[in-house]
């Protein structure tokens, strides 16, 4: 979103509030695209691994609520919040992809890691 001088808008979201800080503006906007895209994903929970020190979360990710059969798998690290995509959008652009964002949400992550 865009306030009349063509600057993004201070969203409600923490998470692009961070983005806003760090980013340009047209990475912002991959970003805020990313974030929307990933709002529309969903989720299946694969597997859970806990041991004393962390949680490992493996999900599969879908772009589309209606197309189930392709997916791409997420493994999300707690507490420290280590995120790997099988999409590997992420090596390419300096920019998170829309699995991870998608994850984040579900885990209510309200800044993007270092
Ligand atoms: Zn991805």
């Amino acid at each position: 979103m865009e306030n009349k001088d063509g600057f993004p808008e201070m969203p409600h979201v923490s998470i692009l509030q961070h983005a806003l800080k760090i980013y340009t503006n047209n990475l912002y906007k991959v970003f805020e695209n990313r974030y929307i895209k990933g709002e529309g994903c969903c989720q299946d929970l694969l597997n859970s691994s806990e041991t004393p020190y962390d949680t490992e979360h493996i999900y599969v990710v879908y772009e589309n609520h209606f197309s189930k059969n392709f997916g791409f798998m997420v493994r999300f690290n707690l507490p420290d919040q280590n995120i790997v995509c099988d999409c590997k959008k992420y090596s390419f652009s300096s920019i998170l992809c829309c699995h991870y964002l998608h994850i984040f949400n579900i885990h209510c992550v309200p800044k993007i890691p270092d």
